[in-house]
């Protein structure tokens, strides 16, 4: 039994919707795991300005600035369509940890004038504003100018477009003062090719180059990000004092000493032990993780999730876990690159409690960890998905007309809706637990290899490992689907967005850059030629509208079979040239007469193509002795308060960190 019931926010602005999430179970967790909760749900929150300040070195002022203007400004002008601008513009700051959008980089484009943010700027009480040393208002207005309001100027948070200096021309705050060209020597030396066990360099630092040296900047205690990573360390210090049993104490003790030295070797013990702990129904990240921010993929965002084992829906994924060398060993995949003996897919599905840094306000549904290429092969992952999240979004989907409007034959629109949310969870069970978790790299071959491709060819070989076991009997036979139709709704949807709706969240005259949209565009469009002789799948026209028909569904999982192979061939032998060649033929470059009609028929739907999440917010009860006694959960913050509330509790940065 589930005891969802999700209360939602109509917070829609810009692209953008958020929804609230509620946390089932937190009531009937034991107090010591309540009172772990709290103390991880403090760590995590604490981290938020670190984000802020990757994504973009004036962020952390800019976001100080807008916040000011509202809470000055608001009771007077609230009824100003230019105030109304400037609030959709903190809004989407807020949302993005940034200037720049969460999900296409692209910076955001005021809806107020440079006159109009002046003129409140001059109205303000300057103790309020983010001025640093002696500034005046005056040059803090002309210092933020050009990046608020011109166009040329860090245009793009993370640059991927091929032939340009993408560390120059990338406004993330991963490189100061350093080209691509720097970067990659500099980390190029520091790499052996004949470790077996290579750390992640780079990941936990900025580079830059002063004085003509190039060095790292490490993000640690008394360092770099130091204030923060210090109210961070005084929560997981707490943390360590009630952790469920010691597997989890070493956890949480690894991460404080990796925090205290930034010794890469002691992240990687840390990952290990994280891996390893399985039994605690706590679970937390709490650090840098993902490289999706830096284009050259080394450096890791902040971010941070507290979670609790959702006992029930976890017996999917063991399922599937418990079978995956069943899956390793009949895979259309040349026999040179599987696994003998597939290791450690762990699988859970969890409930998350906080979500934080890069994982809020939006998220992802699946998380798959560690990333280092040694510590998976030889000790496994964990894999989650996240089962209050997903259940959010499927509830928010249904009946918005956005499958109605895509989709024309009753057939296909029929599963969809008896079968839809059923085979999407199982496709991200099937994508995390064994996806990601099969196949090897022949020897000698660099984990680096693929460069800037390497992450879009990893999401496709994943995906297309659920994409082919979807339509096998197997997973009828496991009681995973319910028969053998359920398939073909995750078919019929995967290549529609691949095709066609994900092309909402793209600007038009915009190419494709984000790693899981190449990815699903790199699979859709290569399936959609390779059939296009036997018409497997085809375009029809309706009333002027564009529909996708899909004819032989058999013949689609062989397509889908094959390019599975091509990929892991691929990522096995570190093939960059034919790595490249797929990514830029069929991952990149869009339509432009569909995408347009794309964006037409979605925009008449009035939705939101991003959506985002509200915390949940927790209160310690505490007696006279100052014990915590309870953990209350509540649910009734707006978007808007709660960001402003954060800002006010948790900034620990200062507003320029060089
Ligand atoms: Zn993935």
């Amino acid at each position: 039994m589930k005891e969802h019931s999700f209360i939602y926010s109509d917070e829609k602005f810009a692209d953008l919707q958020l929804l609230r999430y509620q946390v089932p179970g937190f009531e009937q967790l034991t107090l010591q795991q309540k009172v772990l909760v709290y103390y991880l749900q403090e760590a995590a929150l604490w981290g938020r300005d670190i984000l802020f300040d990757q994504n973009g070195r004036y962020n952390l002022r800019i976001r100080k600035l807008l916040e000011s203007l509202y809470t000055c400004h608001c009771e007077k002008r609230k009824d100003e369509k230019e105030f109304q601008s400037l609030v959709v513009y903190m809004k989407r700051v807020w949302f993005s940890s940034g200037i720049h959008h969460h999900y296409g980089c692209e910076k955001f484009e005021p809806g107020f004038t440079p006159e109009y943010l002046h003129l409140l700027m001059e109205e303000t009480d300057p103790s309020l504003l983010p001025l640093i040393k002696n500034q005046t208002v005056q040059q803090l207005f002309e210092d933020l100018y050009p990046v608020l309001f011109d166009p040329t100027v860090d245009s793009k948070r993370v640059n991927q477009a091929e032939g340009e200096d993408l560390v120059v021309t990338s406004a993330s705050n991963y490189y100061q003062g350093v080209t691509q060209e720097e970067a990659e020597l500099f980390y190029e030396k520091m790499k052996d090719p004949n470790d077996p066990e290579p750390v992640m360099f780079g990941m936990n630092s900025r580079l830059v180059k002063e004085n003509g040296i190039v060095q790292e900047k490490v993000w640690k205690k008394d360092a770099l990000y130091g204030e923060a990573i210090e109210k961070i360390l005084f929560w997981l210090k707490k943390a360590e004092k009630v952790a469920e049993n010691e597997k989890q104490q070493q956890v949480v003790r690894l991460l404080i000493d990796f925090y205290e030295t930034g010794d890469l070797k002691v992240f990687d013990e840390y990952s290990i032990a994280w891996v390893n702990d399985n039994a605690s129904r706590v679970d937390f990240n709490n650090g840098f993780i993902e490289t999706y921010g830096d284009p050259l993929g080394l450096k890791a965002s902040w971010e941070s999730i507290v979670d609790f084992k959702d006992l029930d829906a976890t017996h999917r994924t063991e399922l599937i876990s418990a079978n995956a060398q069943w899956f390793e060993d009949h895979s259309p995949v040349d026999a040179r690159f599987k696994k003998e003996k597939v290791k450690g897919v762990s699988a859970k599905v969890i409930t998350a409690a906080i979500l934080a840094g890069d994982l809020y306000p939006a998220s992802a549904i699946g998380i798959n960890l560690p990333n280092s290429n040694w510590i998976r092969s030889v000790h496994g992952s964990k894999s989650v998905t996240i089962g209050n999240l997903t259940e959010a979004y499927s509830k928010a989907a249904r009946g918005n007309g956005f499958m109605e409007e895509f989709v024309e034959n009753e057939e296909d629109l029929k599963r969809i809706r008896l079968y839809a949310d059923k085979t999407d969870d199982l496709h991200t069970d099937l994508h995390e637990c064994v996806g990601h978790g099969s196949g090897k790299l022949l020897p000698g071959v660099d984990p680096d290899a693929l460069k800037a491709y390497g992450a879009t060819i990893e999401e496709a070989r994943a995906d297309l490992f659920g994409l082919y076991y979807m339509a096998d009997a197997k997973l009828v036979e496991l009681g995973l689907l319910p028969d053998a139709e359920a398939y073909k709704s995750q078919y019929y949807t995967y290549l529609l967005n691949g095709l066609m709706t994900q092309l909402v969240r793209v600007e038009l005259g915009a190419e494709i850059e984000e790693a899981h949209m190449r990815n699903r565009a790199l699979i859709a469009n290569w399936v959609f030629a390779e059939g296009g002789e036997n018409r497997v799948v085809e375009w029809i026209k309706r009333n002027g509208k564009t529909y996708l028909k899909i004819n032989d569904y058999p013949a689609l999982r062989s397509l889908f079979g094959r390019l599975l192979a091509e990929i892991q061939r691929i990522k096995s032998e570190g093939d960059y040239n034919a790595a490249r060649l797929l990514v830029e033929q069929f991952g990149v470059r869009i339509n432009a007469e569909l995408h347009r009609e794309v964006k037409e028929r979605y925009e008449r739907l009035h939705l939101a193509p991003y959506k985002g999440f509200i915390n949940p917010r927790y209160v310690a009860v505490l007696d006279e002795n100052q014990n915590i006694i309870d953990v209350k959960i509540s649910y009734d913050e707006s978007y808007t308060q709660q960001m402003l509330r954060y800002s006010h509790d948790y900034s620990a940065l200062p507003l320029i960190n060089d």
